[in-house]
Protein backbone atom coordinates (compact mmCIF):
# COMPACT_ATOMS: atom_id res chain seq x y z
CA UNK A 1 0.00 0.00 0.00
CA UNK A 2 1.03 3.63 -0.14
CA UNK A 3 3.16 5.29 2.40
CA UNK A 4 1.68 5.14 5.84
CA UNK A 5 2.05 7.73 8.98
CA UNK A 6 3.65 5.26 11.29
CA UNK A 7 3.46 5.58 15.49
CA UNK A 8 6.69 4.44 16.60
CA UNK A 9 7.37 3.39 19.91
CA UNK A 10 9.70 6.82 21.58
CA UNK A 11 11.46 4.29 24.31
CA UNK A 12 12.50 1.45 22.42
CA UNK A 13 16.23 0.58 20.90
CA UNK A 14 16.53 -2.27 18.44
CA UNK A 15 19.27 -4.07 16.13
CA UNK A 16 19.48 -7.47 15.15
CA UNK A 17 22.27 -9.05 16.99
CA UNK A 18 22.21 -12.31 15.08
CA UNK A 19 21.19 -14.64 17.52
CA UNK A 20 19.09 -17.05 15.87
CA UNK A 21 16.46 -17.33 18.53
CA UNK A 22 13.66 -16.72 15.98
CA UNK A 23 14.97 -18.76 13.94
CA UNK A 24 14.32 -21.36 16.64
CA UNK A 25 11.37 -20.93 17.83
CA UNK A 26 9.23 -19.88 15.16
CA UNK A 27 7.73 -22.22 11.96
CA UNK A 28 7.42 -19.83 8.87
CA UNK A 29 5.02 -20.02 7.09
CA UNK A 30 5.71 -19.05 3.40
CA UNK A 31 3.34 -17.35 0.40
CA UNK A 32 3.36 -19.29 -2.92
CA UNK A 33 5.39 -16.89 -4.12
CA UNK A 34 7.44 -17.27 -1.46
CA UNK A 35 7.38 -21.00 -2.58
CA UNK A 36 8.39 -19.92 -5.85
CA UNK A 37 11.24 -17.60 -5.14
CA UNK A 38 12.91 -20.16 -2.52
CA UNK A 39 12.63 -23.13 -5.12
CA UNK A 40 14.15 -20.82 -7.62
CA UNK A 41 17.04 -19.88 -4.97
CA UNK A 42 17.81 -24.15 -6.13
CA UNK A 43 19.00 -25.05 -2.58
CA UNK A 44 21.21 -28.46 -2.52
CA UNK A 45 22.41 -31.04 -0.01
CA UNK A 46 25.79 -28.90 -0.68
CA UNK A 47 24.75 -25.55 0.76
CA UNK A 48 23.95 -27.40 4.05
CA UNK A 49 20.65 -28.38 3.38
CA UNK A 50 19.77 -31.77 4.46
CA UNK A 51 18.92 -33.81 1.15
CA UNK A 52 17.79 -30.21 -0.22
CA UNK A 53 14.63 -30.35 1.48
CA UNK A 54 13.74 -26.51 2.21
CA UNK A 55 9.84 -26.48 2.78
CA UNK A 56 6.90 -29.06 4.00
CA UNK A 57 3.56 -28.87 2.87
CA UNK A 58 0.79 -28.45 5.80
CA UNK A 59 -1.90 -29.88 6.29
CA UNK A 60 -3.81 -32.97 6.03
CA UNK A 61 -3.45 -35.60 3.55
CA UNK A 62 -6.91 -34.32 1.28
CA UNK A 63 -6.15 -30.71 1.76
CA UNK A 64 -3.25 -28.50 1.87
CA UNK A 65 -3.43 -25.59 3.83
CA UNK A 66 -0.09 -24.18 2.25
CA UNK A 67 3.83 -24.65 2.72
CA UNK A 68 6.10 -23.60 5.42
CA UNK A 69 10.23 -24.02 6.20
CA UNK A 70 11.15 -26.96 7.00
CA UNK A 71 12.97 -27.58 10.08
CA UNK A 72 16.47 -29.11 11.50
CA UNK A 73 16.01 -31.98 14.30
CA UNK A 74 16.19 -30.03 17.13
CA UNK A 75 13.59 -27.72 15.57
CA UNK A 76 16.01 -24.79 13.78
CA UNK A 77 15.35 -23.87 10.44
CA UNK A 78 16.47 -25.34 7.98
CA UNK A 79 18.03 -22.52 6.72
CA UNK A 80 19.91 -21.76 9.98
CA UNK A 81 23.57 -22.59 9.60
CA UNK A 82 26.18 -23.63 12.36
CA UNK A 83 27.15 -20.23 13.05
CA UNK A 84 23.46 -19.36 13.95
CA UNK A 85 23.29 -17.18 10.43
CA UNK A 86 20.85 -17.17 7.77
CA UNK A 87 21.92 -19.13 4.46
CA UNK A 88 19.28 -17.05 2.72
CA UNK A 89 20.20 -13.88 4.15
CA UNK A 90 24.19 -14.51 3.14
CA UNK A 91 23.68 -15.90 -0.07
CA UNK A 92 20.52 -13.66 -1.60
CA UNK A 93 20.50 -10.54 1.07
CA UNK A 94 17.59 -9.35 2.97
CA UNK A 95 15.45 -9.35 0.02
CA UNK A 96 15.80 -12.80 -0.68
CA UNK A 97 14.08 -14.09 2.64
CA UNK A 98 10.56 -14.62 3.46
CA UNK A 99 8.20 -11.74 5.08
CA UNK A 100 7.98 -13.37 8.32
CA UNK A 101 11.51 -13.00 8.75
CA UNK A 102 11.99 -9.64 7.27
CA UNK A 103 9.13 -7.92 9.51
CA UNK A 104 10.17 -9.96 12.93
CA UNK A 105 10.24 -8.62 15.66
CA UNK A 106 8.00 -5.92 14.73
CA UNK A 107 4.54 -5.44 14.57
CA UNK A 108 1.88 -3.46 12.83
CA UNK A 109 -1.53 -2.30 13.87
CA UNK A 110 -4.16 0.22 12.19
CA UNK A 111 -4.92 3.04 13.82
CA UNK A 112 -6.95 5.01 12.20
CA UNK A 113 -5.08 7.71 10.04
CA UNK A 114 -1.72 5.88 11.16
CA UNK A 115 -0.55 2.43 12.19
CA UNK A 116 0.97 2.20 15.61
CA UNK A 117 4.54 0.29 15.47
CA UNK A 118 5.59 -2.55 18.42
CA UNK A 119 7.87 -5.05 19.01
CA UNK A 120 7.94 -8.56 20.00
CA UNK A 121 9.45 -9.25 23.48
CA UNK A 122 10.22 -12.66 22.46
CA UNK A 123 13.38 -11.20 20.83
CA UNK A 124 16.43 -10.79 23.05
CA UNK A 125 17.87 -7.71 21.81
CA UNK A 126 14.29 -6.29 22.45
CA UNK A 127 14.07 -7.06 25.88
CA UNK A 128 17.70 -5.89 26.45
CA UNK A 129 17.08 -2.75 24.92
CA UNK A 130 19.83 -3.39 22.37
CA UNK A 131 20.59 -1.28 19.33
CA UNK A 132 19.85 2.12 17.40
CA UNK A 133 16.43 3.97 18.69
CA UNK A 134 14.00 2.34 16.73
CA UNK A 135 11.99 5.77 16.01
CA UNK A 136 15.71 6.84 14.14
CA UNK A 137 14.72 3.76 12.10
CA UNK A 138 12.14 5.41 10.59
CA UNK A 139 12.79 4.81 6.82
CA UNK A 140 13.45 0.60 7.15
CA UNK A 141 10.40 0.42 9.18
CA UNK A 142 8.44 2.36 6.60
CA UNK A 143 9.96 0.09 3.98
CA UNK A 144 8.57 -3.30 5.91
CA UNK A 145 5.30 -1.56 6.57
CA UNK A 146 4.66 -0.69 2.99
CA UNK A 147 4.90 -4.36 2.27
CA UNK A 148 2.50 -5.57 5.05
CA UNK A 149 0.19 -3.37 6.25
CA UNK A 150 -3.34 -4.11 4.11
CA UNK A 151 -5.05 -1.39 1.81
CA UNK A 152 -7.84 -1.45 3.68
CA UNK A 153 -6.01 -0.48 6.82
CA UNK A 154 -7.18 3.34 7.21
CA UNK A 155 -11.02 2.18 7.22
CA UNK A 156 -10.53 -0.48 9.93
CA UNK A 157 -12.70 0.47 13.07
CA UNK A 158 -11.04 0.99 16.62
CA UNK A 159 -11.61 -2.03 19.09
CA UNK A 160 -14.09 -2.03 21.32
CA UNK A 161 -13.48 -0.55 24.46
CA UNK A 162 -15.67 -2.86 26.60
CA UNK A 163 -18.22 -5.83 25.33
CA UNK A 164 -20.67 -2.60 24.66
CA UNK A 165 -19.47 0.12 23.18
CA UNK A 166 -16.99 1.23 20.55
CA UNK A 167 -15.94 4.84 19.85
CA UNK A 168 -14.43 5.88 16.84
CA UNK A 169 -10.69 6.42 15.99
CA UNK A 170 -10.01 9.58 17.73
CA UNK A 171 -12.04 8.62 21.25
CA UNK A 172 -10.09 5.63 21.02
CA UNK A 173 -6.72 6.95 21.39
CA UNK A 174 -7.97 9.15 24.05
CA UNK A 175 -7.99 6.29 26.47
CA UNK A 176 -4.72 4.79 25.04
CA UNK A 177 -2.99 7.75 25.62
CA UNK A 178 -4.42 8.00 29.38
CA UNK A 179 -3.41 4.62 29.34
CA UNK A 180 0.23 5.36 28.90
CA UNK A 181 0.57 8.35 30.64
CA UNK A 182 -0.60 6.27 34.11
CA UNK A 183 1.84 3.93 33.09
CA UNK A 184 4.22 6.63 32.14
CA UNK A 185 4.13 8.63 35.83
CA UNK A 186 7.47 9.28 37.33
CA UNK A 187 8.69 8.65 40.67
CA UNK A 188 5.58 6.11 41.60
CA UNK A 189 6.90 2.13 41.80
CA UNK A 190 5.70 0.83 38.91
CA UNK A 191 3.35 -1.88 40.68
CA UNK A 192 1.62 1.21 42.10
CA UNK A 193 1.13 2.85 38.23
CA UNK A 194 -0.19 -0.41 36.93
CA UNK A 195 -2.45 -0.65 40.02
CA UNK A 196 -4.02 2.77 38.78
CA UNK A 197 -4.38 1.43 35.71
CA UNK A 198 -6.53 -1.25 36.50
CA UNK A 199 -8.87 0.72 38.46
CA UNK A 200 -9.58 2.96 36.36
CA UNK A 201 -9.84 0.90 33.03
CA UNK A 202 -11.98 -1.47 35.33
CA UNK A 203 -14.40 1.63 35.24
CA UNK A 204 -14.66 1.97 31.52
CA UNK A 205 -15.14 -2.00 31.48
CA UNK A 206 -18.22 -0.55 33.82
CA UNK A 207 -19.43 2.07 32.01
CA UNK A 208 -21.30 2.93 29.24
CA UNK A 209 -20.23 5.45 26.25
CA UNK A 210 -23.46 5.65 24.14
CA UNK A 211 -23.91 9.35 25.04
CA UNK A 212 -20.26 10.51 25.52
CA UNK A 213 -17.41 11.54 22.76
CA UNK A 214 -14.77 13.94 22.19
CA UNK A 215 -14.34 16.68 25.76
CA UNK A 216 -16.76 14.77 27.67
CA UNK A 217 -14.69 11.42 27.33
CA UNK A 218 -11.35 13.74 28.03
CA UNK A 219 -13.42 14.87 31.14
CA UNK A 220 -14.90 11.41 32.17
CA UNK A 221 -10.84 9.94 31.80
CA UNK A 222 -9.67 12.68 34.20
CA UNK A 223 -12.25 11.91 36.59
CA UNK A 224 -11.37 8.14 36.41
CA UNK A 225 -7.42 8.43 36.60
CA UNK A 226 -7.96 10.89 39.66
CA UNK A 227 -10.74 8.60 41.31
CA UNK A 228 -7.87 5.32 40.56
CA UNK A 229 -4.85 8.00 41.95
CA UNK A 230 -7.10 7.99 45.62
CA UNK A 231 -8.07 4.48 45.26
CA UNK A 232 -4.87 2.71 44.22
CA UNK A 233 -2.80 3.39 47.90
CA UNK A 234 -5.59 2.16 50.04
CA UNK A 235 -5.63 -1.30 47.83
CA UNK A 236 -1.93 -1.80 49.44
CA UNK A 237 -3.31 -2.58 52.55
CA UNK A 238 -5.68 -5.02 51.54
CA UNK A 239 -4.70 -8.64 51.35
CA UNK A 240 -1.91 -9.78 48.57
CA UNK A 241 -3.21 -13.72 48.89
CA UNK A 242 -5.56 -14.53 45.83
CA UNK A 243 -8.22 -16.31 46.06
CA UNK A 244 -8.23 -20.44 45.84
CA UNK A 245 -9.76 -20.37 42.35
CA UNK A 246 -7.80 -17.06 41.23
CA UNK A 247 -4.56 -19.11 42.56
CA UNK A 248 -5.84 -22.25 40.32
CA UNK A 249 -6.48 -19.71 37.14
CA UNK A 250 -3.58 -17.73 37.65
CA UNK A 251 -1.26 -21.23 37.44
CA UNK A 252 -3.08 -22.32 34.60
CA UNK A 253 -2.12 -19.41 32.65
CA UNK A 254 1.67 -19.38 33.74
CA UNK A 255 1.16 -23.01 32.19
CA UNK A 256 0.17 -21.73 28.92
CA UNK A 257 3.12 -18.88 29.09
CA UNK A 258 5.52 -21.36 30.17
CA UNK A 259 5.69 -24.14 27.77
CA UNK A 260 7.52 -24.47 24.58
CA UNK A 261 5.83 -24.84 20.84
CA UNK A 262 8.69 -25.45 18.13
CA UNK A 263 7.89 -26.84 15.46
CA UNK A 264 10.30 -30.06 16.81
CA UNK A 265 7.84 -30.00 20.05
CA UNK A 266 4.76 -30.20 17.98
CA UNK A 267 6.32 -33.56 16.41
CA UNK A 268 5.97 -35.52 19.31
CA UNK A 269 2.11 -36.00 18.40
CA UNK A 270 0.23 -38.28 20.91
CA UNK A 271 3.34 -38.28 23.23
CA UNK A 272 3.82 -34.66 23.48
CA UNK A 273 0.19 -34.09 23.83
CA UNK A 274 0.02 -36.74 26.80
CA UNK A 275 2.80 -34.96 28.82
CA UNK A 276 0.69 -31.48 28.12
CA UNK A 277 -1.87 -32.89 29.62
CA UNK A 278 -0.08 -34.51 32.63
CA UNK A 279 1.64 -30.93 33.03
CA UNK A 280 -1.20 -29.18 32.80
CA UNK A 281 -2.82 -31.64 35.76
CA UNK A 282 -0.01 -31.09 37.90
CA UNK A 283 0.16 -26.83 37.76
CA UNK A 284 -4.14 -27.30 38.41
CA UNK A 285 -2.89 -29.09 41.91
CA UNK A 286 -0.17 -27.02 42.41
CA UNK A 287 1.34 -29.37 44.99
CA UNK A 288 5.51 -31.06 44.39
CA UNK A 289 7.59 -30.78 41.83
CA UNK A 290 6.87 -27.97 38.64
CA UNK A 291 6.89 -30.20 35.48
CA UNK A 292 9.77 -29.19 33.69
CA UNK A 293 7.58 -27.57 30.13
CA UNK A 294 10.74 -26.76 28.54
CA UNK A 295 14.58 -28.05 28.55
CA UNK A 296 15.70 -24.50 30.32
CA UNK A 297 13.78 -25.50 33.75
CA UNK A 298 15.73 -27.18 36.29
CA UNK A 299 13.39 -29.32 39.17
CA UNK A 300 12.25 -26.81 41.70
CA UNK A 301 8.82 -27.54 43.64
CA UNK A 302 6.07 -24.93 43.73
CA UNK A 303 6.44 -23.87 47.66
CA UNK A 304 9.74 -22.34 46.76
CA UNK A 305 8.76 -20.22 43.61
CA UNK A 306 5.67 -18.95 45.94
CA UNK A 307 7.80 -17.49 48.69
CA UNK A 308 8.66 -13.83 48.18
CA UNK A 309 11.74 -13.44 46.19
CA UNK A 310 11.44 -9.49 46.98
CA UNK A 311 10.49 -6.06 44.84
CA UNK A 312 11.49 -5.40 41.52
CA UNK A 313 14.85 -3.24 41.55
CA UNK A 314 14.84 -0.49 38.87
CA UNK A 315 16.42 -2.47 35.91
CA UNK A 316 13.58 -4.92 36.67
CA UNK A 317 10.82 -2.12 36.69
CA UNK A 318 12.72 -0.21 33.58
CA UNK A 319 12.46 -3.51 31.39
CA UNK A 320 8.40 -3.96 32.42
CA UNK A 321 7.67 -0.10 32.73
CA UNK A 322 9.10 -0.35 28.47
CA UNK A 323 6.91 -3.20 27.98
CA UNK A 324 3.98 -2.33 29.11
CA UNK A 325 4.27 1.11 27.00
CA UNK A 326 5.48 0.15 23.67
CA UNK A 327 2.71 -2.27 23.81
CA UNK A 328 0.07 -0.19 25.05
CA UNK A 329 1.61 2.38 22.31
CA UNK A 330 1.39 0.14 19.70
CA UNK A 331 -1.84 -1.08 20.43
CA UNK A 332 -0.43 -4.70 21.04
CA UNK A 333 -2.67 -5.39 23.46
CA UNK A 334 -6.72 -5.34 22.51
CA UNK A 335 -8.04 -5.88 19.01
CA UNK A 336 -7.07 -7.70 15.88
CA UNK A 337 -3.34 -7.54 17.83
CA UNK A 338 -4.68 -9.63 20.15
CA UNK A 339 -7.50 -11.98 19.79
CA UNK A 340 -10.11 -9.53 18.65
CA UNK A 341 -11.16 -8.21 22.78
CA UNK A 342 -11.91 -4.83 23.70
CA UNK A 343 -9.48 -2.62 25.22
CA UNK A 344 -10.22 -3.11 29.16
CA UNK A 345 -9.96 -7.20 28.68
CA UNK A 346 -7.02 -6.60 26.46
CA UNK A 347 -5.19 -4.11 29.29
CA UNK A 348 -6.32 -6.53 31.59
CA UNK A 349 -4.49 -9.38 30.04
CA UNK A 350 -1.40 -7.42 29.48
CA UNK A 351 -1.17 -6.76 32.95
CA UNK A 352 -1.57 -10.00 33.89
CA UNK A 353 2.09 -10.50 32.00
CA UNK A 354 3.70 -8.99 34.97
CA UNK A 355 3.01 -11.78 37.70
CA UNK A 356 3.22 -14.99 35.24
CA UNK A 357 6.86 -13.39 34.32
CA UNK A 358 7.75 -12.95 37.44
CA UNK A 359 7.01 -16.45 38.82
CA UNK A 360 8.65 -17.41 35.72
CA UNK A 361 11.46 -15.96 36.59
CA UNK A 362 11.44 -17.33 40.12
CA UNK A 363 11.25 -20.67 38.68
CA UNK A 364 14.52 -19.77 36.75
CA UNK A 365 16.16 -18.38 40.02
CA UNK A 366 15.18 -21.29 42.41
CA UNK A 367 16.57 -23.74 39.43
CA UNK A 368 19.74 -22.04 40.29
CA UNK A 369 19.01 -22.20 44.34
CA UNK A 370 18.69 -18.35 44.51
CA UNK A 371 15.81 -16.46 45.92
CA UNK A 372 16.52 -13.41 45.03
CA UNK A 373 15.70 -12.72 40.83
CA UNK A 374 18.72 -11.36 38.72
CA UNK A 375 18.17 -8.59 35.88
CA UNK A 376 18.37 -11.65 33.51
CA UNK A 377 15.92 -13.77 35.29
CA UNK A 378 13.12 -11.29 34.36
CA UNK A 379 14.36 -10.75 30.69
CA UNK A 380 14.38 -14.16 30.13
CA UNK A 381 10.98 -15.02 31.73
CA UNK A 382 9.38 -12.16 29.63
CA UNK A 383 10.98 -13.54 26.25
CA UNK A 384 9.41 -16.84 27.09
CA UNK A 385 6.10 -15.26 27.86
CA UNK A 386 5.75 -12.76 24.79
CA UNK A 387 6.42 -15.06 22.68
CA UNK A 388 3.32 -16.62 23.24
CA UNK A 389 1.24 -13.68 24.24
CA UNK A 390 -1.28 -12.24 21.10
CA UNK A 391 0.31 -15.30 19.22
CA UNK A 392 -0.56 -18.51 20.92
CA UNK A 393 -3.90 -19.99 19.93
CA UNK A 394 -4.70 -21.17 23.12
CA UNK A 395 -4.58 -17.52 24.96
CA UNK A 396 -7.30 -16.87 22.86
CA UNK A 397 -9.49 -19.38 22.91
CA UNK A 398 -12.85 -18.69 25.54
CA UNK A 399 -11.53 -20.96 28.51
CA UNK A 400 -8.50 -18.90 28.59
CA UNK A 401 -10.60 -15.45 28.38
CA UNK A 402 -12.62 -16.21 30.46
CA UNK A 403 -10.01 -17.21 33.27
CA UNK A 404 -8.33 -13.35 32.35
CA UNK A 405 -11.81 -11.90 33.11
CA UNK A 406 -12.41 -14.23 36.53
CA UNK A 407 -9.02 -12.93 38.04
CA UNK A 408 -9.67 -9.11 37.26
CA UNK A 409 -13.65 -9.28 38.06
CA UNK A 410 -12.87 -10.65 41.23
CA UNK A 411 -9.89 -8.45 42.62
CA UNK A 412 -6.91 -11.31 41.80
CA UNK A 413 -5.34 -9.06 39.53
CA UNK A 414 -4.73 -6.59 42.00
CA UNK A 415 -4.16 -9.23 44.19
CA UNK A 416 -1.54 -10.59 42.10
CA UNK A 417 0.13 -7.69 41.07
CA UNK A 418 0.68 -6.47 45.12
CA UNK A 419 2.31 -10.42 45.66
CA UNK A 420 4.84 -9.89 43.11
CA UNK A 421 5.91 -6.56 43.15
CA UNK A 422 6.51 -6.92 46.77
S1 LIG B 1 14.76 -18.19 6.60
FE1 LIG B 1 16.55 -17.33 7.62
S2 LIG B 1 15.76 -15.64 8.88
FE2 LIG B 1 13.97 -16.94 8.31
S3 LIG B 1 13.73 -18.38 10.03
FE3 LIG B 1 15.06 -19.38 8.48
S4 LIG B 1 17.17 -18.91 9.14
FE4 LIG B 1 15.81 -17.48 10.19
Amino acid sequence: MASVRLTLPILQNWDCHNCGGCCRQHQIEITEAERQKILSQNWTAEDGIPGGKTMVRMGGWLSSAGYRLAHQADGACVFLNENGLCRIHAKFGESGKPLACRVYPYAFHPAGKSVAVSLRFSCPSVVKNAGRPVHQQQSEIRTIADMVVPTGAPSMPAPPLNVLDRVDWPDFHRFVDALDATLAQPNIPLGDRLLQAIVWTSLVGQSSFTKLRGERIRDFLELVQEAARVEAPTLQTAGTEPTAVGRLYFRLLVAQYARKDTAADLREGWIGRWRLLRAVWKFSRGEGEIPPLQDLFRSVKFAEVEQSFGGLTPEQEEIFCRYFRVKVQGLHFCGPAYYDVPFVEGFHSLALILPVTLWIARWLAAGDQRTRLTTDDVARALAIVDHHHGYSPALGQRAARSRVRSLSESGDLIRLVLRFTR
